[in-house]
């Protein structure tokens, strides 16, 4: 562990806090993210328990003060412009004020996966309409588009049929294939109808009490 750590930039904001990312030093899971000033730094580094600026409480905070679940530093690493701290440590206990490991946990994180669902719009927003728009000679979805909506239309009629009849084969991998067909197919018509996916979801969301 290096012990020099002037590279830290307190001063970048005004209120001279630094957010701190804690990480498990065994199973490498974030478990929290509080904010330090450079006294609460250097508490930290002197006493190696950590300690944050709370700014709730807008006093130093050691981290398990009342609880007892103390962070053991293990590891402080400052990130490549000094302006984030990333802190590994040995949790004494949960760490999340609910009782959660980390705060992070399923429990607790209003977990909505944007992230498959963000690659459809990519598809459909980028690739797909990029396609229309500067269609080349050489793209199958330039050609569908060139063909028109009821060609398209029909696409998706045969990609949903071939997802029925991989739907009765025990062979996954077939099945996703087609499905995978299906909604590309899908999102080619939608984009012909100049409709957004965001738009079908939202029809989604407002059935959803
Ligand atoms: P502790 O520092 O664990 O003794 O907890 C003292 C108080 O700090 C708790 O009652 C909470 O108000 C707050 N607190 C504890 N853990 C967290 C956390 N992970 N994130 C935010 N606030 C916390
Ligand atoms: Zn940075
Ligand atoms: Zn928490
Ligand atoms: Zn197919």
């Amino acid at each position: 562990m290096s012990n020099e750590f002037n590279t830290i930039n307190f001063e970048k904001s005004a209120d001279r806090l630094v957010p701190v990312v804690i990480q498990d030093t065994n199973s490498d899971k974030v478990l929290m993210l509080g904010y330090m000033n450079e006294e609460a730094f250097e508490k930290t580094r002197r006493e190696g328990t950590v300690t944050f600026f709370s700014r709730t409480k807008q006093r130093l905070w050691t981290k398990g003060e009342t609880s007892g679940n103390f962070l053991f530093v293990n590891e402080i690493n400052v990130d490549c412009d000094g302006d984030t701290l990333l802190i590994k440590a040995t949790p004494a206990g949960p760490v999340c004020h609910t009782g959660a490991d980390t705060c992070f946990g399923e429990k607790n994180v209003q977990h909505t996966k944007i992230g498959e669902a963000s690659f459809l719009n990519y598809l459909q927003k980028q690739v797909i309409r990029e396609r229309k728009l500067n269609p080349s000679e050489a793209s199958y979805t330039s050609s569908l588009f060139r063909k028109g909506i009821n060609k398209i239309a029909q696409k998706v009629g045969e990609e949903a049929v071939e997802v029925v009849i991989e739907a009765k084969d025990e062979d996954n991998d077939l099945f996703m294939n087609e499905v995978s067909d299906l909604l590309f197919h899908l999102l080619i018509l939608l984009e012909q109808k100049n409709i957004d996916l965001d738009e079908v979801i939202n029809v989604l969301r407002s059935r959803h009490k």
